[in-house]
Order: structure tokens, then C-alpha cells, then sequence
């Protein structure tokens, strides 16, 4: 009896130091042995694991002597070991995707401060201060403007695109009687967070904080009729220049001077200087307001290596850029929503087709009833990112697709100017096809002169002519520049995990859509409830989606009209997750409001939470291998 017990006990401890040095090897090697794990202390992992040993030989000898104690102690034990090992493997893969991630970062501080010194090296006047005083200057000229709606003042650094926006922006509020004042502005904190140079631009994007007494006035009375929020907002705004231009003290576009003749500008609306006829605004001479944006986190800059067609267009078109579509897609987009307005397409002549022209016609006639029409009220665009560039054949079009996200509410209005609200703050992703005959390059000057004829320099006049009005040519065609072929409701299939890059945070569809089109497809009956409400949320906080977009999702999904891009189909679906897990885990371990929100979109599309786990375990495996690559070649 002794000697048969004594033998088991025998194997017993055999099997016991084999499962516990194959946990301890599991476990504490991941944690300690890497020398990457924490990024320092890798010391403390050794040490660790030769204490444990010792531990783990009185244990056994516990479970041996007293096996009413040391049994169970030495179950929860491993069984601790099982979970910590597991842990300390995903924390491992999560810790070097972060890693990966942060290094890029201060690799892109380094960036910037390389970027300055090439900018300072070709313009000694060039200092990072002055340049901040310039920017200032130039955002408390811009509200003065707009509260005043009159742009003159402004117009000889701002692009095209910019200028079109607000020109029509204080249009519709002229036709309603009213100005947005911004009174007693401060600017609380200009902050540089993104300087590039590369052979067609210098550019520095610049977050700006600030504050101002916000209210609509009676253009009449001059009485006022609404207080809006005063609290304080932050925008970027991005300014561009040719890599030639040279600081001008005190004589430079901002200060209402032209640079290239020093000469007092007289405002004109060719956007050229009266005295020397250099065209001001294509960023030849000095810096040019490009582009307003709410938020940058995900796409300070669009990775150009994630559009497909970039590098072959750029190969048969050398000034090829993307701010000039971003610009040209901007200037159509405001034709387009002034046409709404106007209840009349004669301002898209210019930009569009003449057979999506025609098609225009026909929408905007089809909403009509009486003597009203339809139009869209408050409209803001919250981003237009190039999906696709496909090159044409000889004699055919070259193509862009470019994903417009943006809001409005819908309206009707009369022939008497009156104006009744219909609906709700909606969000309407669309996907603008402009086209362009193969062959046809971009024009030096044209970049931030997306409504001036490339041919002549002349600014689109009044009237529905599809040619300009001062040198004859055809610009509705796709010969001189890019126009709009058609409009398409942005779908489902164009979000895939492909269109996300994690370590450089960089996504051809931003993320706030992502989670717009997950939660028309988990609340396709229109209802949210408060506590669903909380992990949207919290979930929209970490990745930086305002409450007030989170507000215009619910508004959307609640109308219940079909402006979302909802999955189609399983496939759909699981690309949709694989795009969020792929977001979500860059920034981080996954949130107890993260796995939920993933397994509720996942559960209304018929996916098992064993299903949606495989998704974000094989996203997370991939992005753990491009964070190595990247770890690696960063050295
Ligand atoms: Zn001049
Ligand atoms: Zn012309």
C-alpha cells in the first residue's frame, strides 16, 4: 500500500513540475524575456522567474505533504498562471502595435522639426513665432470678415474652395435676414501640429483655440434674435505655399500686401494683384488659407499610399495633388448645395457634365410641390477623402472617387424667399466620380483656383454657360479640369479593413463613419435607448468623435431615412469589424465598452461573439506583425 502510494506520488509530482515548468516558461518568458516588453525593464522578468521556481518546489512539496492545503492552492495557482500567460501575451502584441504607433509619432515630431529646418534652410525669414503671429492675424481677419459677410479683406489668401463655401454660407443667411456675429474673439492657443514639405507644397497645419460671443443679428434691425453656444471651439487650419516662396516682413498676403511687387492690394475678384498681375492665391509668392477642418486626429494627412491609383496618376500627371481635388471637390460640392438653394443647377454648369446636368435637373424638380422646393439648411462638410483614382485609355476620362461626408437639414423654400424646415441634422456620406480626358495635367497655378478658368485665369462668371465667359473654352467637359460625372450614396462595401492602416493612423473612410454605419445596422428599427447611449459614448470619447458628431449619428439613424452605409450582407459586415478592430487596437487594449459595442454590431448582423472574437484576434495578429515590420525598419 505504502510503496503503490508513494509511487503515484511519484508521477503525481513527475506531472506537476512538467505542467509548471511549461506555465512558468509560458508565462513569465513573455513577460521578462522579450527585453522589449515595458520597453526598459527587462531585468525584472529574470529575477521574477528564479524567485518563482523556488516557490513552485515548496509548493509542490506542500501538495505532496499536506495535500488538503496544497492541492487546491496549487489548482488556483495555475490556473492564475493560465490567465496571466494568456494576458501577458495579448499585452505583449498590444504593447509593441502602441509602440509601433508612438514611434511613428515621435518619429513625425522629428519629421517636423526636419520639415521646419528644410523650410528655414530655403527661407531665412522663415521663423516658427512670426509665422504663429501671421496665423492669428489671419484668424481674427477671417471671423471679422464672415461676421461682416463681406470676404474682400480675406479673399487674397484664401482658396477657392474656402471662399465658395462662406460666400455662399452668408448668401442663405442674407436671404433669411440675418448675420452670425462673432464678437470680442480671443484665440487661446495656436499650436503648429503638422509641417511637410514636398515638391509641390510647404504646408503647416495649425489647431487653433478659441472663443467668441456667438449670435445671429437682424440685418434689419441690427436687434439680436439668438444667443449660440460662446464656449470654446477648435479648428485646424492648414496653410500652403510653393516651396520657393520667401518671408516678406510686414509686406506679406495676410497684411494686404502682394508679395511679388510689395504693392497695397486692391481687392479684385480675379485673385490677382492689380499692379503686377501675378495670380495671388496659387501659393507661388506666399501662404494660402487651404483648408478649415473640424478634426484631424486620423488623417492630418491622407496616407497616399493607401489610394489605390495614386502613384500611377502621379506618374503620367507630375503636379497631380490632392489638395486641388480636395479644393475642386470642395468648389463643386458648394455649386451643388447652391443650386438646392437657388432651385436652379445654372451654378453647377461649370463643374458638372452636362448629362449629370440634365439628371440634376430632374432631382432637384422632383422634390418641388407648389411654388417650394427642396434645399439643405446649415450644410457643413466634415471630410472628403479620395477613395479610388483609375486611369482611362486614350481618348477616355481618367477617374476619382472622392467620399464627401457631410451634414444638413432639410428645408423647403418658395419663390418668395421663404423658408420651412423639413427634417433633421442629417450626416450624407457620398461618394463625387469626377472625371477628366486622360492626358489632361494640372496646371501650376491652379491648385487653390479650383473656380477660375484654368485657360485664362478668369473666375467663373454668373449664368449657366458651360464655358468661360472672357476666353470661350469648354469647361464642363473634363478638358481643362477635373468635373463631376455623377453623385453616389457612399456604400457599405467601400468600408474593408484594407482601408485602415493602424500604425500610421491613417484611414481612406474616418472613423466617426465607421461607427455610424455600425450603428444604423444595430439600431436599423430607429430606437437607441440611454444606456446603449453610454457605450456610444464613451466609446465615440477614446476615439475622438465629438459628442456633437455622435449626436448627428443618433439624429440620422433615428430619422430613419437611409443615408448610412448599413452592410449589405455577412461579408460586409465582418469588414466593417475588421476596419473598427483595427482602429480600436491601435489606440489600445480593447474596452469593456469597445467589446460590447463590437459584439452588439456583430449579434445584429448574425455574428456569434466567437465569430467577431476570431475578426479582432486575426486583425490584432496582423496588426502585431506590420508593428514589427515597422518597429524594424525604423531601426
Ligand atoms: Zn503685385
Ligand atoms: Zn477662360
Amino acid at each position: 500500500m505504502f510503496h503503490d502510494n508513494d509511487g503515484s506520488r511519484r508521477v503525481l509530482f513527475s506531472v506537476l513540475c512538467i505542467i509548471l515548468l511549461s506555465l512558468t516558461s509560458l508565462a513569465l518568458g513573455r513577460a521578462g524575456g522579450g527585453g522589449s516588453y515595458g520597453g526598459s525593464g527587462g531585468g525584472n522578468g529574470g529575477s521574477g522567474g528564479n524567485g518563482s521556481g523556488y516557490i513552485f518546489y515548496l509548493l509542490i512539496r506542500l501538495a505532496m505533504e499536506k495535500p488538503v492545503i496544497g492541492i487546491p492552492l496549487l489548482v488556483v495557482v495555475i490556473i492564475l498562471l493560465i490567465k496571466f500567460g494568456r494576458k501577458a501575451k495579448g499585452g505583449y502584441e498590444t504593447h509593441t502595435i502602441t509602440r509601433a504607433g508612438k514611434l511613428r509619432k515621435e518619429q513625425e515630431h522629428q519629421e517636423m522639426q526636419a520639415a521646419l529646418e528644410t523650410i528655414r534652410q530655403r527661407d531665412t525669414g522663415f521663423t516658427t513665432g512670426k509665422f504663429v503671429q501671421k496665423v492669428n492675424r489671419a484668424f481674427i481677419a477671417v471671423q471679422e470678415s464672415w461676421s461682416n459677410q463681406d470676404l474682400s479683406p480675406v479673399r487674397q489668401f484664401i482658396s477657392d474652395g474656402i471662399s465658395e463655401r462662406f460666400n455662399l454660407q452668408i448668401e442663405m443667411q442674407r436671404a433669411e435676414g440675418y448675420r452670425n456675429s462673432m464678437e470680442n474673439i480671443t484665440v487661446r492657443s495656436t499650436r503648429i501640429v503638422g509641417v511637410y514639405t514636398d515638391r509641390h507644397f510647404d504646408s503647416i497645419h495649425v489647431e487653433i483655440t478659441a472663443q467668441a460671443e456667438d449670435t445671429d443679428v437682424d440685418l434689419k434691425t441690427g436687434r439680436k434674435l439668438r444667443k449660440n453656444s460662446s464656449a470654446p471651439f477648435t479648428e485646424y487650419w492648414s496653410f500652403l505655399r510653393k516651396p520657393g516662396a520667401q518671408t516678406l516682413e510686414g509686406r506679406s498676403l495676410i497684411e494686404g500686401f502682394c508679395p511679388n511687387c510689395g504693392a497695397h492690394l486692391e481687392i479684385t475678384d480675379t485673385g490677382r494683384c492689380e499692379n503686377c498681375d501675378s495670380v495671388l492665391t496659387s501659393g507661388e509668392y506666399d501662404w494660402v488659407l487651404a483648408e478649415i477642418t473640424q478634426s484631424i486626429e486620423w488623417n492630418v494627412v491622407t496616407d497616399k499610399s493607401l489610394i489605390p491609383g495614386f502613384d500611377a496618376m502621379l506618374s503620367v500627371d507630375p503636379g497631380f495633388n490632392l489638395q486641388h481635388i480636395e479644393d475642386r471637390t470642395s468648389v463643386i460640392f458648394w455649386r451643388l448645395m447652391k443650386s438646392w438653394f437657388n432651385g436652379d443647377v445654372s451654378e453647377a454648369g461649370k463643374v458638372a457634365l452636362p448629362s449629370h446636368l440634365e439628371e440634376f435637373r430632374i432631382q432637384i424638380s422632383n422634390t418641388a410641390s407648389g411654388d417650394e422646393w427642396m434645399f439643405f439648411k446649415d450644410a457643413a462638410v466634415g471630410a472628403v477623402e479620395v477613395q479610388e483614382i483609375t486611369l482611362g485609355a486614350t481618348n477616355r476620362m481618367d477617374r476619382i472617387d472622392v467620399l464627401v461626408k457631410w451634414s444638413g437639414i432639410n428645408a423647403m423654400r418658395n419663390r418668395n424667399g421663404g423658408v420651412r424646415v423639413t427634417g433633421r441634422k442629417m450626416i450624407r456620406p457620398q461618394v463625387y466620380t469626377l472625371v477628366r480626358k486622360h492626358g489632361v495635367k494640372t496646371g501650376v497655378d491652379q491648385s487653390f483656383r479650383s473656380s477660375h478658368c484654368p485657360g485664362c485665369g478668369a473666375p467663373y462668371a454668373g449664368g449657366g454657360s458651360g464655358t468661360c465667359e472672357y476666353c470661350g473654352r469648354p469647361l464642363n467637359d473634363g478638358s481643362q479640369d477635373w468635373v463631376l460625372e455623377c453623385v453616389q450614396r457612399f456604400t457599405a462595401s467601400r468600408i474593408t479593413a484594407g482601408a485602415v492602416d493602424g500604425i500610421e493612423r491613417a484611414a481612406l473612410v474616418p472613423p466617426e463613419l465607421i461607427l455610424s454605419s455600425m450603428v444604423k445596422a444595430m439600431y436599423a428599427d430607429g430606437e437607441v435607448d440611454g444606456k446603449e447611449m453610454s457605450t456610444l459614448s464613451s466609446f465615440a470619447a477614446r476615439r475622438h468623435i465629438t459628442d456633437e458628431q455622435l449626436g448627428e449619428i443618433i439624429e440620422t439613424v433615428k430619422s430613419g431615412q437611409d443615408t448610412l452605409p448599413a452592410p449589405g450582407n455577412q461579408n460586409e459586415a465582418r469588414e466593417i469589424l475588421a476596419a473598427m478592430s483595427r482602429i480600436v487596437l491601435a489606440d489600445g487594449r480593447l474596452s469593456g465598452d469597445e467589446k460590447n459595442l463590437l459584439q452588439a454590431f456583430g449579434e445584429s448582423q448574425g455574428l456569434v461573439w466567437a465569430d467577431v472574437k476570431l475578426i479582432i484576434a486575426q486583425q490584432k495578429a496582423l496588426l502585431y506583425r506590420e508593428a514589427k515590420t515597422s518597429i524594424k525598419e525604423m531601426g
